[in-house]
């Protein structure tokens, strides 16, 4: 039996749509990002909870994604983010996704497909105002723009940008992104084109109450109940979805210099009573958390001993009473009045509770559970 799981309450996702609406006012409407398989939360049970509970579309990267959303029966509109390739222009146009454009030939053949097909194709034109990642360049909007009103077929709804550093409230540069936003807007409605959807907020955009007055919003990691940078204002409200469980397999009493793990990186400086939990790095459980993490057992913190391994992870518990097999071990999220966030994960292996929750909620078992319904 896999005693480990990843369990995802729905819940708090629901919760934390509703506190993004409560920040971006109620005009405002929320592109709910739920990329990679929705930040490692599922992406299909995270899409059907916030389609029932009223967001407005979707942002995915994949086209693959999107189809997979549609067989799930989710009927609001979703943006490819990423943009299409050329072969995935007809399948575009016939599930009439919204595409993220940015480049002349694709728009050329998006308009030939969706005249063949007899239909219009929405399109949100990306803006690289400073991300250097997609888009056109702010400079060329203008451009770039003209040259899409000739073509028929397309659906001109709106444009789009992305924050760099939208996760550091005093950094410059998110007024310098929007300042060039702001005039690209102004020039494409000069061109008469509609700008019906105009979105650049992301959650660190959303916190920090910048781009949020366009009327639509783009938040991602916020749906699942982390800021995107630790200490950031306003973060508080918002409930973490994703736990992650296992079971003590082993516990064992060795003596005074006792090496555990491999390359012996750590000795037992009394008595010990080692537990051994069967999560490693296969797990998404870094190997970084080697003589670093904690995990709780007994609704207490004990530390990670040696190296995490393949498939598993020792633990010192000699502080605790009476710790058996089949304990239940939480390595991500809340265990009676503790809890250990992604954040925390994140900062003791230098990366960002994003990669976080995509390593441990891709390689586990997962269940959806919903605290709202009971
Ligand atoms: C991932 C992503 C978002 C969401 O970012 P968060 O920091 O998770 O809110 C928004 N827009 C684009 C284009 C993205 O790639």
């Amino acid at each position: 039996m896999i005693e480990n799981k990843v369990i995802v309450d729905l819940g708090a996702i629901r919760h934390n749509l509703f506190e993004i609406k409560r920040l971006a006012g109620s005009q405002s409407r929320v592109i709910a990002v739920i990329k990679s398989d929705a930040y490692g939360h599922g992406m299909i049970a995270v899409g059907q909870t916030l389609e029932s509970s009223g967001v407005d579309s979707f942002g995915v990267f994949e086209l693959e994604e999107a189809l997979d959303l549609r067989k799930a029966h989710c009927r609001i509109p979703i943006l490819l983010m990423k943009g299409i390739t050329a072969d995935e222009v007809s399948a575009a146009v016939e599930k009439r996704l919204t595409v993220a454009l940015f480049q002349q030939d694709i728009a050329e053949k998006l308009s030939g497909a969706a005249l063949k097909q007899g239909t219009v194709t929405p399109v949100h034109v990306k803006i690289d105002t400073g991300m250097g990642r997609l888009g056109v360049p702010w400079e060329d909007a203008s451009d770039f723009l003209q040259g899409l009103l000739s073509l028929n077929g397309l659906l001109l709804e709106g444009i789009f940008s992305h924050c760099a550093v939208a996760d550091e409230p005093d950094h410059p540069f998110t007024d310098e992104q929007i300042g060039r936003f702001l005039q690209v807007v102004k020039k494409t409605k000069q061109l008469g084109v509609c700008t019906d959807a105009v979105h650049l907020a992301n959650s660190g955009a959303l916190l920090a109450r910048k781009g949020i007055d366009l009327g639509m919003v783009r938040p991602g990691i916020l749906l699942y109940g982390s800021p995107p940078a630790e200490g950031l204002a306003g973060a508080d409200s918002f409930k973490p979805a994703m736990t992650f469980k296992s079971r003590v397999t082993q516990v064992k009493k060795v003596p005074a210099d006792t090496p555990i793990s491999y390359g012996c990186t750590y000795r037992t400086r009394s008595t010990s009573t080692i537990a051994t939990v069967p999560v490693g790095y296969d797990d998404g459980y870094s190997r970084m958390l080697s003589n670093k993490g904690e995990v709780l057992i007994h609704g207490r913190r004990v530390p990670i001993v040696g190296r995490v391994c393949m498939n598993l992870t020792m633990v010192d518990v000699s502080s605790l009473d009476g710790v058996s097999v089949g304990d239940e071990v939480v390595l991500l999220g809340a265990q009676g009045k503790e809890r250990i966030t992604a954040e925390e994960l994140a900062r003791r292996i230098g990366t960002i509770s994003y990669e976080v929750y995509c390593m441990i909620g891709k390689n586990n078992r997962r269940v959806h559970v919903d605290s709202q319904k009971r």
